[in-house]
């Protein structure tokens, strides 16, 4: 196998445990095909074993930490073990993460279960080129499978020199399907749906949301296919209200409240800024309101101004929460540290001349997992304040 060697002193994130070798850490870059397999070695000679090389990308290898053949049976022996994680936290739910690439040892594969159908995305080119290996692994480590679609038009893709695409790889796809989380029911596009068809990380903020909203008004922000805004209502919420930009998925949305049998619940089509705006000179409250944005910073050099972003939604919704309600705030923004959304917030509320306290710091769920030696795969954050 062709070895790649680091330069002197290059090793030590990788010795912690951190999988990307970046592309100013290797002696050379040579001109392998995408997705080939190699073995990095440091500058003594010691093997940090195998991973996947793109030389189009500034991630040069994804490793592996393996020395095993990369065949069917190695990608469903390590899917298989991610399944049995998900099990032990969600032993009743159809739906969930299987597969969070690095976080699962699987570097830029992602799988999504919608019950008897899988989504899913590679965000490598070392899954790109095995994916029918991939499929076959999925296949056996899910045999009751009806279909299985690639929706590949993550941007992250791009950064990888792999074009876009959405496929069938396996069976069929109805227009849409009847899936639930928890006690919801929802009816979702996996073919026109955005991402993989469904926002799974937000499923235990989802719930959580339900402690604060029994009797309560409720604006749910950014409320895609209705998920905030379905759980207040199941938790009893006075008045429900969802907001969405998208006009396809707030008829989703208003159908997935007809399913459960939901009447206190509307969704309108707006811009979100432009909404907030209009209830402040209204002067309309809301008891609750749930803030999901996409997110802001989509890369390192966006961080200044995604940050000015929050602070003026989080400005906005703080000025149409009455003393005693709460905000519920997310960024889904990799780039943005924890530390650092919590300080836009802060800032929002000192500029709005509100006084807030943390009743809750929510994260990513157990099925995308946060590996420890690599803050690239945390993102997502969820803090839930009461204005005081
Ligand atoms: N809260 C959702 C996920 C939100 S994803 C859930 O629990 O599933 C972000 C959503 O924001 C998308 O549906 C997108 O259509 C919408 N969106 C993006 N920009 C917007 C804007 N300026 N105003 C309103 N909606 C917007």
């Amino acid at each position: 196998m062709n070895q790649l060697r680091l330069k002197r002193h290059a090793g030590r994130r990788l010795g912690s445990g951190h999988l990307w070798v970046f592309s100013n850490e290797l002696d050379s870059l040579p001109d392998f095909p995408p997705g080939k397999l190699v073995e990095v070695i440091d500058s003594r000679g010691q093997s940090y074993g195998t991973g996947f090389y793109n030389p189009n990308s500034l991630i040069s290898v994804r490793l592996l930490f393996t020395d095993e053949k990369i065949d069917i049976d190695f990608f469903a022996g390590r899917i298989n073990k991610a399944n049995l994680h998900r099990n032990v936290f969600f032993p009743d739910e159809q739906c969930y993460r299987v597969v969070f690439g690095e976080s699962d040892f699987l570097p830029g594969l992602i799988v999504d279960k919608y019950d008897d159908y899988l989504a899913v995305q590679y965000l490598s080119a070392g899954i790109e080129i095995r994916k029918d290996t991939v499929i076959e692994a999925l296949l056996k480590v899910f045999p009751n499978t009806i279909g299985i679609i690639e929706k590949n038009q993550s941007r992250l893709r791009a950064i990888e020199g792999l074009e876009s695409y959405d496929n069938t790889a396996y069976g069929t796809i109805p227009d849409e399907i009847n899936i639930s989380e928890y006690d919801i029911k929802l009816s979702i596009s996996l073919l026109a749906g955005q991402k993989t068809g469904y926002y799974l990380d937000q499923k235990l903020n989802r719930k959580y949301i339900r402690i604060i909203s029994r009797g309560k008004n409720v604006l749910d922000c950014f409320c895609n296919q209705g998920g905030f805004a379905l759980n207040a209502a199941k938790a009893g919420a006075g008045n429900v209200l969802g907001i969405d930009s998208s006009e396809e998925v707030l008829h989703r949305a208003r159908a997935n409240a007809g399913l459960n049998g939901f009447d206190a619940i509307d969704f309108a089509k707006a811009d979100v800024f432009d909404f907030l705006e209009k209830e402040i000179s209204n002067g309309s409250e809301w008891d609750v309101v749930v803030l999901d944005p996409p997110a802001f910073a989509k890369n390192k050099k966006s961080v200044p101004t995604a940050l000015a972003g929050y602070r003026r939604l989080n400005k906005l919704a703080l000025q149409i929460i009455p003393t005693g309600g709460y905000l519920a705030t997310s960024s889904c923004s990799q780039h943005i540290l924890e530390d650092r959304f919590a300080g836009e917030v802060q800032s929002a509320a000192s500029r709005t001349g509100r006084q807030l306290r943390l009743i809750h710091r929510g994260t990513q769920p157990p099925d995308h997992p946060i590996l420890s030696s690599m803050p690239e795969t945390a993102y997502l954050k969820f803090f839930v304040y009461q204005v005081i």
